[in-house]
């Protein structure tokens, strides 16, 4: 998956920054200033990514820092797990369907990393100035003394991520060596001249995560848990000695991951925790998550208002759609199916106000409709799905939500008179490109329905912008309930003459069908 929206916001800061060019003085530029330091401690300055973590976190709980911030409705359930995956130093795995904020949680896991740490300059595998793995820095240091240089590396780039696919290879995770050079040389297993480095040996004293692990080939997987075991591990035949520092973290769809063969089973057995991550439990945990991500403020030529009864329809589409049967739950439905059907809300009103020029808009309803592109293409279909087409799916969870949201606002209410107006033989039609004013007349000729936009949170009847999309929304209420019919143009009459049609559309394609089957 691409980065997250929201993800150009920048990591916020915890106060996990514990190194020394924090406390003041100037930073160390050779290893002998490193050691000079006043409060330098060997011991300390060599510490494991996993204890540096540990450290960071339970000084940020401490402290009572939000720890994931961005990430919401994990307080109680995933966030108290990964704490714990972390202060026991395990490597750990994120089981969940798409959408569920895994990747924003491990890319998280930076702030509570040092600000910076001293590296031996120049080095691939960040070596530890006190504690080099690798030849080149042993050799530098035996050379150069406390005179060799070091560099200061900040936390966001310890962290390394890969997707896993099936062609991903052992010379892309660990690294290779040129054959003929080691044959050559006569060089032996560690000597790393001859070594190309691949993300592991890169996220030394890091972050590694690897999303998707049940698609990454066995003997990777095999050459993963040899490096998290012992330390060492063949290249074509080559043996190599990479005593790594890394804290190991996975993404994996549940079902992948638990089908049997696709995890070798010591690696599994090396994963300290498997913490299963979900979709919001609440529609208003869903409507913060989304109003988060969403890019809604604008520049100010059109503004457009978002009511929040259809921010509430649009959460419920991905609710409904998590439901329905016709959706396949193996994939899940993704919490990018509000934001982006939000976004679309919101250029569809927008395209309004500017081909009408007017300068404020509410968005309405139908607006939710325009959206269907945002919402076809984030849910894999059953087979059932399938047959009836994915516009048509989305257009029913649609209808599905809107009564849903509706009977909240309106439980106690009685609609007697507006469908009586229709009943009377009253039409509507709200045409695309009717005005603001235009759709506010028509709707205000309807008996009885202005009374009640106050329910849906409208202070003005005569706003015909916020009553006119408010009463939309109630006659669209009251065709999800089957009390009024409507058209695909949006023209709303009595409920009857629908069925009627209805049934005189499909009879004409029944015998064939009957027949082909
Ligand atoms: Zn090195």
């Amino acid at each position: 998956m691409a980065a997250k929206p929201g993800a150009q916001n920048g990591a916020p800061m915890t106060a996990s920054s514990s190194t020394q060019s924090s406390a003041g003085h100037a930073q160390p530029r050779t290893l002998g200033e490193l050691k000079r330091i006043p409060d330098f401690d060997a011991r300390g300055a060599s510490r494991s990514v996993k204890n540096e973590i540990r450290q960071n976190l339970l000084r940020a709980i401490e402290k009572g820092e939000t720890l994931f911030p961005g990430v919401h409705g994990y307080e109680d359930t995933v966030v108290p797990q990964i704490v714990s995956a972390l202060l026991s130093r395990h490597n750990f795995i994120l089981l969940g369907l798409r959408g569920q904020a895994k990747s924003r949680i491990l890319r998280g896991l930076i702030n509570f990393l040092d600000a910076e740490m001293p590296v031996i300059a120049g080095c691939e595998i960040n070596d530890d100035p006190f504690k080099p793995i690798c030849r080149g820095c042993r050799e530098k240091i035996a050379a150069e003394g406390d005179s060799t240089p070091i560099a200061w590396m900040p936390r966001e780039q310890r962290y390394v991520e890969k997707l896993a696919t099936p062609d991903v290879t052992m010379a892309d995770i660990i690294g290779d060596v040129d054959p003929i050079r080691a044959a050559r040389g006569g060089r032996d297993l560690s000597d790393e001249l001859t070594i190309h480095y691949g993300l592991l040996p890169r996220a030394n004293r890091g972050i590694f995560a690897i999303n998707e692990l049940p698609d990454l080939a066995g003997k990777i997987q095999v050459g993963l848990f040899n490096i998290m075991q012992e330390g060492d591990i063949q290249i074509k035949g080559y043996p190599l000695r990479l005593p790594l520092d890394v804290l190991l973290v996975f993404t994996a769809n549940p079902e992948d991951y638990t089908a049997r063969g696709k995890i070798i089973t010591p690696l599994k057995d090396r994963i300290g925790a498997e913490i299963r991550t979900h979709y919001p439990a609440t529609l208003e945990e869903g409507m913060t998550i989304t109003a988060q991500e969403a890019w809604v403020g604008r520049d100010a030529t059109h503004k457009v208002e978002v009511p929040p009864y259809l921010r509430q329809v649009v959460e419920e589409i991905a609710f409904q759609a998590r439901e329905d049967k016709r959706v396949d739950r193996r994939s899940g439905v993704s919490q990018r199916l509000p934001i982006t059907t939000l976004e679309n809300v919101v250029s569809s009103a927008e395209q309004r106000a500017a081909r009408k020029g007017e300068k404020t808009v509410v968005a309405r309803v139908a607006d939710v409709y325009a959206a269907l592109p945002a919402i076809t293409g984030k849910m894999e279909l059953e087979y059932e799905g399938e047959l009836k087409g994915a516009d048509t799916i989305a257009k029913e969870l649609i209808r599905a939500a809107v009564g849903r949201v509706f009977s909240k606002h309106f439980a106690d209410v009685n609609f007697q008179s507006v469908i009586q107006w229709f009943e009377l033989g009253g039409e509507l039609k709200l045409p695309e490109l009717s005005s603001t004013s235009e759709r506010y007349q028509q709707l205000a000729k309807i008996q009885g329905l202005m009374e009640h936009v106050g329910k849906l949170g409208v202070h003005d009847r005569k706003d015909a912008g916020l009553a006119g999309a408010a009463a939309e929304m109630i006659l669209e209420g009251l065709w999800a309930h089957r009390r009024i019919g409507r058209s695909e143009e949006r023209g709303f009459y009595a409920e009857k003459p629908k069925a009627v049609e209805q049934r005189e559309r499909d009879m004409p394609g029944r015998p064939p069908r009957r027949q082909f089957n």
